[in-house]
């Protein structure tokens, strides 16, 4: 194990299991053995865990609410010259979890940090999502007001890339149905439970998916993967670029195929890419003005 600069510590970011305890490293479990103090976020998950690897070690707590404080003590043991291991409630600590802010606290004061790699739900969810994984942007969770939120869509309507969102089981209908009114019916994924006994990827457009879940107790932990923007909507296309006459006839062909009026819609939402508000508006319109001519 190393040391920092001027007999100082040094401090180890480890990666923990996001569920499946098996989902640790042997290096991982070398560190978690040999550090002075392991810092976690959730004090008894992590005591679970080094219980099962009968791993006896102090443990003190570092999260959200008391890592202003706690930092400060972390700093003063590390210059002291102890090694901690910092562990979050799973997964990577500093993902949607805390640990940047004592990371920057070392680099300012010359601390050295390093890293045990472990598993991440992010990463986790994306490989087996079936959507692009040449490249992604993970947002974390998504803000809580409207408004925020509303900013948020806006600004990542035209990513090209997969987005990746931390999402709680009880807002998730919610969220694709919000999902599916600003972006349209783009391919999605909600991975739920991973590495866990009830692990469940359930894939498909925005509409299915919300279909699927809404009339159901969503449990556990989830990760929620939506396509990235077309090339079309990525430049901005909407329905003010497909011409209204574009659009009816696509509709119109949806109804001859034997569609009814509310699945034409939805349909033709789908194969243009666009939300079905913005369909149904040029529809109305396009009547209109066909009834006047
Ligand atoms: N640090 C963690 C990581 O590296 O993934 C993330 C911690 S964040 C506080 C917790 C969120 O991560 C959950 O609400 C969920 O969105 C996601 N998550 C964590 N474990 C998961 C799992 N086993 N299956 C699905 N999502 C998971």
């Amino acid at each position: 194990m190393g040391k920092g600069d001027n007999k100082a510590g040094m401090l180890f970011l480890v990666g923990t299991p996001i569920g499946n305890l098996k989902d640790i490293t042997l290096r991982a479990l070398e560190v978690l053995q040999e550090v002075d103090l392991i810092a976690a976020e959730d004090t008894r998950q992590t005591r679970k865990l080094l219980n099962h690897y009968n791993i006896h070690k102090p443990i003190t707590s570092y999260f959200e609410h008391n890592k202003v404080f706690k930092g400060a003590y972390l700093l003063e043991d590390l210059r002291q010259g102890k090694n901690i291991a910092l562990v979050s409630d799973a997964g990577m600590p500093g993902i949607s979890d805390p640990g940047a802010d004592v990371v920057r606290l070392c680099i300012e004061q010359n601390i050295m940090v390093t890293v045990v790699p472990g598993p991440s739900a992010v990463l986790t969810a994306l490989v087996a999502s079936g959507l692009d994984c040449n490249g992604f942007l993970f947002a974390g969770f998504f803000p809580r007001t409207k408004k925020e939120k509303k900013q948020l869509w806006e600004e990542l309507g035209r990513e090209k890339r997969t987005l990746i969102f931390y999402e709680s089981p009880h807002r998730l209908v919610q969220t694709l149905g919000d999902l599916l009114e600003v972006w349209g019916d783009r391919n999605c994924c909600v991975a739920r439970e991973l590495t866990k006994v009830f692990e469940e990827y359930r894939r498909g457009r925005l509409s299915e998916v919300r279909e699927y879940y809404q009339d159901r107790a969503v449990k556990g932990e989830v990760v929620l993967l939506v396509e990235g923007a077309s090339q079309e909507n990525a430049s901005g296309q909407s329905s003010a670029d497909r011409t209204p006459e574009e659009i009816e006839r696509c509709y119109n062909a949806l109804l001859e195929q034997g569609y009814e009026r509310k699945a034409a819609l939805k349909e033709a939402a789908r194969m243009l890419r666009l939300p079905k508000r913005e369909v149904y508006q040029v529809l109305v319109e396009k009547r209109k003005n066909n009834e006047e001519e």
